[in-house]
């Protein structure tokens, strides 16, 4: 065990039986508030759920149908509002990557709540209110720049809501103010890292200490890359807008995965083709339901993003189970010529590689009626210095390493650093060119 900092050590750190109680008792007065919206009255009645009284256990909550980023849109703008909308105090909605962005409510007590979870995550990494911490994330609809805004002030850090962009005016603000953590993507903190020293301002100049970093999914080796390259120490955010924004999961001083708030959210992890609700430990889709927001109630809401459970336990001491990093969405997979293909499995390997710098990106076109899959990553300026058969010989070193993961070959292409475009918040890794029929 370490000696780990607590926002609320009771509740951080309480008996499973105690979790379960809470969840059951929260999850009751949840059914109580979704039954108020017309969405969810019809769901539940269509499976004999009329009253809160009806769910008598946490295994009943299987009897809960599924809610999908469909039935979101689908019920806009009003189906899934369980006050009114005086009662609104906000509103968010999701960055749309994969379609028409949802919409999103809270009264004041669901902000109070999700800043609460955010508190606690932020001072679970050891950040402190002595701490300066620039908010890179961008501001507006998404929730990803107020969540932490207010859970940082919570915590009486000294904030600073830069947003996202301007990387010249990011590090110049990082240096003025001496900045010790960030709130970022991983792409962009790379891109930061890439562009260090262009205008006399080098690491040796800056306060950082550490980074959270979300809002994509990345690999454990683009983790390691960012802490070795700026010296810092890096922990993974998980949130979604349907379910609060980030706050659902994050990681603590140990760094090995993210605690779910299980007081505020119940996690399962089920099958995704089948439905099947799956043991800790198995790999699945995650499903999240709300247990403290009382103006936009969403159970067993279907993620997309493929994580499992691990068993109770973590050396700091907190009791809530963690997930897995994100290992790809359902929905993010390739399949090229036949093979499945995550686009995960090839930022694993390419970040492993030295050579290899910050940015890359995954390219799907056709050539005749084959699918072809092109690589293309930024590598070090220097290496475009030396002898052409170097060159030749690192392509061929990524080519290989790829094929052993995803067993296809893949084009490769290298590039200068600059050259493959960059965003300034959630990447775009993936340009599928294939006509669609
Ligand atoms: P959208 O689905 O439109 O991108 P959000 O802005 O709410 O909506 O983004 C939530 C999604 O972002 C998650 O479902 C997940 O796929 C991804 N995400 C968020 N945090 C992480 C993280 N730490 N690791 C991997 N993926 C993440
Ligand atoms: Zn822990």
């Amino acid at each position: 065990m370490i000696d780990a900092p607590f926002w609320n050590k009771e509740i951080e750190t309480a008996e499973r039986s105690r979790i379960e109680q809470i969840q059951l008792q929260r999850l009751k007065q949840t059914l109580a508030w979704a039954l108020k919206t017309p969405f969810y009255q019809k769901k539940l009645t269509q499976v004999g759920i009329h009253s809160p009284e009806d769910i008598r256990s946490l295994q009943d909550l299987q009897r809960v149908p599924y809610t999908t980023k469909d039935d979101l849109r689908l019920s806009f703008p009003k189906g899934l509002m369980a006050v009114e909308m005086r009662e609104v105090l906000r509103i968010h909605s999701s960055s749309g990557t994969t379609g028409i962005p949802t919409v999103i409510y809270f009264a004041r007590d669901d902000v109070e709540n999700w800043t609460d979870l955010l508190a606690r995550s932020i001072v679970g990494t050891g950040a402190t209110d002595s701490d300066v911490f620039q908010n890179m994330m961008t501001y507006g609809m998404f929730t990803g720049g107020l969540g932490l805004h207010y859970g940082a002030e919570r915590v009486g850090m000294t904030v600073i809501p830069i947003g996202g962009g301007n990387t010249k005016r990011q590090i110049q603000t990082m240096k003025d103010f001496q900045t010790t953590v960030v709130h970022v993507t991983p792409s962009y903190l790379l891109h930061i890292h890439s562009k260090l020293g262009e205008d006399g301002i080098d690491r040796k100049d800056l306060a950082l200490r550490k980074a959270f970093v979300g809002a994509e999914p990345h690999s454990e080796n683009t983790r390691r890359k960012l802490e070795e390259l700026l010296q810092i120490d890096a922990y993974n955010s998980y949130g979604l807008s349907e379910l609060n924004g980030p706050g659902v999961a994050f990681e603590c001083v140990c760094k090995k995965d993210m605690h779910v708030w299980e007081d505020a959210y119940i996690a399962e992890v089920i099958n995704p083709d089948t439905g099947e609700v799956l043991k800790e430990g198995e790999t699945g889709e995650l499903v999240l339901t709300n247990l403290v927001r009382r103006a936009m109630p969403i159970l067993r809401y279907r993620t997309r993003d493929l994580t499992f459970l691990y068993p109770q336990g973590c050396d700091c001491g907190r009791t809530h189970r963690r997930i897995s990093r994100i290992l790809g969405r359902t929905d993010d997979m390739l399949i090229i010529n036949g093979v499945n293909v995550f686009p995960s499995q090839i930022e694993e390997r390419i970040m492993k590689i030295p050579e290899v710098a910050t940015n890359y990106q995954i390219h799907v076109d056709k050539k005749g009626s084959l699918d072809r899959l092109t690589v293309k990553v930024e590598i070090y300026p220097k290496l475009f210095l030396g002898e052409v058969a170097k060159l030749e010989a690192l392509r061929h070193k990524i080519v290989e390493e790829l094929r052993a993961s995803i067993v296809i070959s893949p084009l490769v292409e290298l590039h200068e650093p600059g050259a493959l475009p960059v965003s300034e918040g959630k990447a775009k890794r993936v340009v599928d060119d294939r006509p669609k029929d």
